[in-house]
């Protein structure tokens, strides 16, 4: 008799940072979520949601979010593409472009240091790979990236170095593979680094992606876009109507509308936590630590006397969740989120006692 079990799909996961139950006690610097809560536009949206209207499908395109992101970044609104996070905007990117049927599997390029998902949707997908060595400090060399089979994703400023590559170095990789799409992940942009959106009016196979679950406090809500070229775009709309013609909800939908509307509220978080990033940086190296410099709302910190691992189990303990990443380039460094004033404050007394480094 056939089994059920030798026929299932078995895929290795992604591994999210840990996400316990809301405590008051806890120090979360461990998924870059914003210390600070959303808009009270959005708040307020969210208060006055008409609950009966949940009856209703949402709009398939997200109209009015789709609408608000193209005013926003003086695009067209066939040019934008909104999910679920910009996961799953990823996701459906990688489907759609590296995946494409017809053709035989070439395999994609991204960089050996960087968003640990990218290996694994290639997985679920079936899409070859190949991990480019970033320098010994974690920057990309351009010519690792030419005439790239398959395609190339990037996160720009990367994840979990922190660092961002410079708009020309973007450019030299778009132009490159003329050939093949280019993804951008600019999650942490509104942090630091050059966007490639400029890049849309010269190049054709570019994607740029972006969330409003760091610098728009809204990872709860799950909303995500991609700006492209407009035929780009529509590829990517095509393969979502073949899974899910609804998949953000009405309350994502209005809420994120709120949050782009609302642009004062967002730079001045946006600049709350690069000032805490500056003194949490200069704090950290008066203790030895040392990092790249970071473009995002987090530091990638090592120190010379102290084990990576032990640190962050010792962190665990008084309830600072930070990130650790056992693979080769990683396992001495810990990944911290720039959390509030206070945050790193406690981040900070507890390093100054900690014995080994001090030593
Ligand atoms: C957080 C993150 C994402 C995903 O964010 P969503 O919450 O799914 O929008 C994508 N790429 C990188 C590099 C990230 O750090």
């Amino acid at each position: 008799m056939e089994n059920w079990k030798t026929r299932v799909r078995r895929v290795t996961p992604y591994t999210p940072g840990m996400q316990p139950a809301p405590d008051a006690k806890l120090i979360k610097l461990n998924t870059n979520e914003c210390p600070y809560p959303p808009s009270p536009k959005v708040a307020e949206v969210f208060a006055r949601f008409e609950a009966g209207t949940l009856r209703l499908y949402p709009q398939p395109d997200a109209d009015a979010l789709t609408e608000a992101l193209a005013a926003y970044h003086g695009v067209a609104k066939e040019q934008v593409f909104t999910g679920v996070g910009s996961d799953e905007v990823l996701a459906l990117a990688f489907l759609t472009f590296f995946a494409g049927e017809g053709h035989e599997a070439r395999p994609v390029f991204f960089p050996d240091v960087t968003y640990s998902f990218y290996a694994v949707w290639a997985d679920l997908f079936g899409i070859p790979y190949e991990t480019k060595a970033l320098r010994e400090d974690f920057s990309l060399d351009a010519a690792d990236y030419a005439d790239a089979p398959g395609g190339v994703v990037l996160a720009n400023p990367n994840a979990p170095t922190s660092l961002a590559a410079p708009l020309s170095l973007i450019e030299e990789i778009v132009a490159k593979n003329r050939g093949t799409v280019v993804i951008v992940d600019e999650a942490y942009i509104d942090f630091g680094g050059e966007t490639a959106l400029p890049l849309l009016a010269k190049y054709d196979n570019l994607l740029v992606t972006r969330t409003f679950s760091k610098s728009r406090a809204m990872a709860g809500m799950r909303v995500g876009y991609a700006v492209g070229n407009a035929e780009l775009i529509a590829c990517l709309k095509n393969t979502k109507f073949a899974y899910n013609s609804y998949t953000m909800s009405r309350v994502a939908i209005e809420t994120g509308v709120a949050s782009i509307r609302d642009e004062a509220y967002f730079r001045e978080t946006v600049e709350k936590i690069k000032a805490t990033r500056e003194r949490l940086a200069k704090e950290l190296s008066a203790l030895g630590f040392t990092f790249p410099p970071s473009a995002a709302n987090f530091l990638f910190v090592r120190h010379p006397q102290a084990d990576a691992k032990t640190l962050y189990e010792a962190l665990m303990k008084e309830h600072i969740y930070v990130r650790y990443f056992a693979a080769p380039r990683t396992k001495d460094y810990l990944r911290v989120t720039v959390g509030t004033e206070e945050e790193a404050e406690a981040l900070l007394a507890f390093l100054r006692a900690y014995p080994p480094l001090h030593g």
